[in-house]
């Protein structure tokens, strides 16, 4: 008999065909520590944040996609359409940055990613805000940590840079979920009904965050 863990986290256990039921169990018993080191391993495993290192082919996601990183010749980004074009940009299915901008390369992608989610939000709200009834007045761009977006008083919302990884129709959840909060500031059963009307099936929505949530980072 033997007994192991699938990739999928499934417990395989393989016994001969004429193996006795009563044995089976017991040989299940007596493995029943192992079997639940492995699993837990697997959990943490799965649960650690992927490292993104800021080196040559490395992939960074936005709205959902992930494009690679290519360092290049600072005579290169300068060469873009602007004089004071930015040391990184999303050019041609690859990010760029310049190579003498590698120091402070997390500081330039958290910036695009802000001004990302702001060009964003300006087109994205106007789909939204006379459906749910609310007026946004006011965007701010922050780190709020393990929080995705949260609702200000007067009319703001604050949201989250790393949320701008999130595949669009995430991310559109994100903005919708806080201009309901707009008009219903606790997770009520208006809220969520109010959701639906927008987002039917945002049920996925929230799952998809729960499951893939810790990847959206740098
Ligand atoms: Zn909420």
């Amino acid at each position: 008999m033997g007994v192991s863990i699938e990739r999928d986290g499934g417990v395989m256990v393989r016994v001969p065909h004429k193996a006795e039921l009563n044995d089976i169990e017991k040989f299940i018993a007596e493995k029943r520590i192992w079997i639940y080191q492995k699993l837990a391993r697997k959990k943490a495993v799965n649960s650690e944040r992927p490292k993104r290192e800021f080196v040559n082919g490395q992939g960074f996601l936005y709205l959902g996609r992930s494009y690679r990183l290519k360092f290049v010749d600072n005579s290169e980004i300068k060469s873009g359409r602007s004089s004071k074009a930015a040391p990184l940009r999303l050019w041609r299915g690859h990010f760029e940055l310049a190579q003498s901008e590698k120091a402070n390369a997390r500081n330039h992608f958290v910036s695009w990613y802000k001004k990302q989610i702001k060009k964003q939000l300006k087109e994205r709200v106007l789909r939204y805000d006379k459906r749910i009834g609310v007026t946004v007045k006011d965007i701010r761009i922050s780190d709020l940590g393990h929080r995705w977006a949260s609702c200000g008083r007067n009319g703001a919302i604050n949201f989250n840079w790393r949320s701008v990884m999130a595949p669009v129709w995430v991310f559109d959840y994100i903005l919708v979920h806080e201009m309901v909060h707009m008009s219903e500031r606790g997770h009520t059963n208006r809220f969520w009904h109010l959701v639906a009307r927008v987002i039917p099936d945002y049920e996925k929505h929230v799952r998809w965050l729960n499951e893939n949530g810790a990847d959206l980072d740098l």
